[in-house]
């Protein structure tokens, strides 16, 4: 394997970043996670418009202008000869003498690109059965809607799910309200048949799956409703599913131990898995 760091293509063992990046030191940094079919990128456009806000949010320079990023990408990929999986950007700040302030104007920031295969029969598998999630406390920022990688709350998060042999761990606000997965978004849909998912305030991740699935919901003339939900109404739900670019669509089968619908992968939910890559960009 490969990886891209600051310029060059070096061996994945041997890849490495100062001891003194922002990232190592503050998790100063943002990263994007694209979905590779067929060797192409799907929805780059959209991961790339997200990148650009995450890092204006954050005053983070891009790293290079979008059409040569969008070449490194490719060339990752290429290099470790990934047909179907993804490929992970990630920018920092850059490397400068421990300070919470930032570096000097200038300094600039660090690029790392990689790209791995992923077994999608193996999720295709999981979505046929359907999967489990608990609920915990959303104890993250005010700023999730920045895609950091500052992620502790969202390991912890998914560690505990992990234990529980559940497959996501769905982050609960102190209202009771869901505001999405640990590295997926949440949605339900009611038994009149419309999708819920929550609004995306700073409270979520907007995520790039999130945005196609409007796409094929309009297209397939289902309606969505954007508000928040209660794991109570997810639990008595018709269906409920969780989104992201790796899980594309993975209808959820139990929610803290009670079966949602009739406790099978529902019949939405697995349509807009089949469909998904009709309406996405691959490119
Ligand atoms: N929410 C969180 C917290 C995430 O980390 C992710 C993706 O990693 C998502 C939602 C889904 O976003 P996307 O569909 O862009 O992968």
């Amino acid at each position: 394997r490969v990886a891209y760091v600051n310029g060059s293509y070096v061996p994945h063992g041997e890849a490495a970043v100062h001891i003194e990046d922002r990232g190592y030191q503050f998790a100063d940094g943002v990263y994007e996670v694209c979905e590779v079919r067929g060797g192409r990128l799907v929805d780059e456009t959209r991961h790339m418009d997200r990148l650009e806000r995450s890092l204006g949010e954050l005053r983070i320079a891009m790293p290079m202008d979008r059409k040569p990023l969008g070449m490194v990408l490719r060339e990752t990929v290429r290099r470790n000869r990934v047909r179907n999986g993804l490929v992970y950007l990630q920018v920092t700040r850059g490397v400068a003498r421990r300070d919470h302030a930032f570096p000097k104007p200038g300094t600039p920031p660090a690029l790392v690109v990689t790209a791995k295969s992923i077994d999608f029969a193996k999720n295709d598998a999981n979505a046929a059965k359907g999967v489990k999630v608990i609920s915990m406390p959303d104890n993250r920022w005010e700023r999730v809607d920045i895609k950091s990688v500052g992620l502790l709350p969202n390991c912890i998060a998914k560690q505990a799910a992990r234990e529980k042999g559940a497959y996501e761990a769905w982050l609960v606000d102190d209202d009771g309200f869901v505001t999405e997965g640990s590295s997926t978004n949440a949605w339900i849909i009611t038994k009149d048949g419309a999708l819920v998912t929550r609004f995306a305030d700073n409270g979520i991740l907007k995520g790039i799956t999130r945005t196609t699935i409007f796409d094929l919901c309009k297209r397939e003339g289902l309606r969505i409703e954007e508000r928040k939900f209660t794991i109570e109404e997810a639990q008595n739900a018709r269906e409920a599913f969780l989104s992201s670019a790796t899980t594309i669509v993975m209808p959820i089968v139990e929610i803290d131990g009670r079966p949602v619908g009739n406790g099978a992968p529902g019949s939405i939910a697995t349509d807009l898995r089949a469909k998904f890559h009709e309406v996405a960009e691959i490119a």
